[in-house]
């Protein structure tokens, strides 16, 4: 077709290919957890869409026409809305259309089928992210908002259902009249994101039981949701409120967004920096006790931020696999080179690792309502992992791009959004350090959380040298530090400590010996002690059967 030349070497376009039933970590980890025929069914059917050539433009299409905001109508009255490309609607439609941002009940057993339990959503999640990330934040904050909202049954009882809608309407109008509706969170503001104390917004009463609140906030994403939690001030201290967009009146609530960020990925998604003068709200939870009302709901936020890592992590490396597979170089396709092997090995061994984490913190997450242990565990691990998956998803993605050369590095190969998505996931709900921290927290507040957590890691006692060794060591360190300096200064080498030694173990019950095994020797002990902390990957020890592990991680 070209006069000049013909064109060679080049894989083909993956696409048109199921995400479920091609990921073996996914689909055997689930067996492992109680799963409903009609959950296996829908992931087939998310599996399905998530990898097709459809849903795959559409997650080019959102991030390359990216929202805009409009402030005010032609004739100057002031709008507050952002114009998103047709394509976003569709990802977030067909997201809540599968119930991705409903909350199930806690406690799951007696769970209408219709609903997903939280190990099915995660699931869902985490390959609707390999799609699209960037649809995950309204979506998310969907689902956790319900965490704060229960605290308050009677809004709980008015704004659930419709949280829970499964039918999308994106036109701004009082949402009660809607069939289902989004929710966002401000909490952050200039002063002060980790520390929410920090916040200057205020609320006073507004004369019929709700209250009036006035201030700004430094983010808040996916400012076209109908509902927000907010943090505000009171005379008694820092409280959560629930603020509409749209006032039953069907009027514009006080809600001014005064720009949009310009960030690094996440391009799909808009971030606002907000103002709020006199708005509407109602209280949330007890008065003064903000921080307490919405800790649950920042729980379910950092564990959607795992869930996705993990997805952004599989996705990468599935397209390294396929793009090695099919390319040639010094007269061997790459996936026969011995040092590309270690390479797609060891970040398919990551991506394992991250997968099995977080299908067995969806599980505890689903157990919580009648085990108060799977709270406890859930609390400390999704704080490890969360430090983890997400630190780890950006090096593991960076050698995945590199896996495609040059157009590893070229925008039309889904890489580079891959690798700018990665970050965001550290830094939001928390960032790296402060869940590292959080560990620290449940060491004073909740020390039965570390019992729960070692019975789980005990499972596997004498299957792997490595990691009895690491589990000893790391009982140690828990005992060894001199004082809270001391302590804070090694959090982040307890979280990611934590968080390997449960990735480990649950690769050891789970997965085949080729991948236990090559995770443990390069992760824990004496091979892999560099490892811990953050070499690079590609340096698996000679003798692991890298086909193997990779096998499992190929998109066909
Ligand atoms: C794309 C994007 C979208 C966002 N959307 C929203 C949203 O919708 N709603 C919302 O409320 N917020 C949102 N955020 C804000 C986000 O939650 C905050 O940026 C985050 O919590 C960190 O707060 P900060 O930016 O104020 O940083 P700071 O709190 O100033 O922290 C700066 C750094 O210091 C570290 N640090 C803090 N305390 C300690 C300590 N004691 N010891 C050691 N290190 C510490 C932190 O880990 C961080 O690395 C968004 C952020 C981004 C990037």
């Amino acid at each position: 077709m070209y006069t000049t030349h013909e064109v060679l070497n080049q894989s083909p376009l993956l696409a048109d290919y199921n995400a479920f039933s091609t990921d073996t970590a996914l689909a055997e980890g689930l067996r492992h957890y109680d799963i409903r025929p009609e959950g296996i069914d829908r992931l087939n059917r998310v599996g399905a869409r998530a990898g097709s050539a459809q849903v795959i433009e559409w997650g080019f299409q959102a991030n390359t026409f990216t929202p805009v905001l409009k402030t005010h109508d032609r004739f100057g009255y002031r709008i507050d809305e952002v114009e998103y490309h047709p394509a976003w609607h569709s990802l977030i439609s067909e997201a809540i259309g599968y119930g991705m941002a409903a909350q199930p009940p806690v406690g799951s057993g007696d769970l209408d089928s219709d609903l997903p339990t939280h190990l099915e959503r995660a699931a869902m999640l985490y390959m609707w992210s390999r799609a699209e990330a960037g649809v995950g934040c309204p979506i998310s904050m969907t689902y956790a908002g319900v965490r704060a909202l229960r605290l308050e049954p009677e809004l709980a009882a008015v704004w659930e259902p419709l949280l829970a809608g499964k039918s999308y309407d994106p036109e701004l109008r009082y949402a009660m009249d809607k069939p289902g509706i989004l929710s966002g969170m401000a909490l952050t503001e200039k002063q002060g994101g980790s520390d929410l104390r920090a916040n200057t917004t205020r609320a006073e009463p507004a004369g019929d039981g709700g209250w009036l609140l006035t201030g700004h906030k430094w983010f808040c994403s996916a400012p076209m949701c109908d509902v927000f939690l907010m943090l505000a001030y009171t005379e008694k201290g820092l409280t959560c409120f629930l603020l509409p967009r749209v006032l039953p009146d069907g009027s514009r609530n006080a809600f001014f967004i005064q720009r949009l960020k310009d960030k690094l990925g996440n391009k799909s998604n808009a971030s606002s920096e907000i103002e709020v003068d006199h708005a509407y709200a109602w209280m949330v939870g007890e008065e003064g006790r903000g921080v307490k009302t919405v800790v649950e709901m920042i729980a379910s936020c950092r564990m959607d931020a795992l869930i996705s890592s993990a997805g952004l992590m599989r996705e990468a490396v599935a397209q390294a696999i396929w793009h090695t597979i099919h390319r040639n170089a010094f007269g061997k396709t790459l996936i026969d080179q011995p040092l590309m092997r270690n390479v797609l090995a060891d970040i398919s061994l990551e991506a394992e690792g991250a997968t099995a984490l977080f299908l067995r913190l969806a599980h505890a997450t689903d157990k919580e309502g009648d085990d108060s242990s799977a709270g406890q565990f859930r609390r400390l691990a999704v704080a490890a992992g969360k430090f983890q998956v997400t630190k780890r998803a950006t090096y593991a993605i960076s050698e995945a791009l590199e896996c495609l050369g040059g157009n590893g590095y070229v925008e039309e190969s889904v890489m580079p959004r891959l690798y700018r998505e990665a970050p965001v996931n550290s830094v939001w709900e928390g960032s790296g350090s402060v869940n590292a921290l959080d560990i620290l927290r449940a060491m004073v507040k909740e020390p039965a959380a570390f019992d729960v957590y070692f019975d789980e890691v005990a499972q596997t006692t004498g299957a792997d040298q490595a990691l009895d060794d690491a589990v000893i060591a790391l009982k140690k360190e828990l005992v060894s530090f001199s004082g809270e300096d001391d302590a804070q200064w090694h959090a982040r080498d307890l979280a990611v400590r934590l968080a390997t030694i449960l990735e480990a173990s649950l690769l050891l019950r789970h997965a085949p010996e080729a991948v236990s095994s090559a995770f443990c020797r390069s992760r824990l002990g004496q091979e892999g002690r560099d490892l811990l902390s953050g070499q690079v990957f590609g340096t698996l020890p000679r003798d692991v059967d890298a086909m193997a592990i990779i096998e499992r991680s190929a998109p066909v």
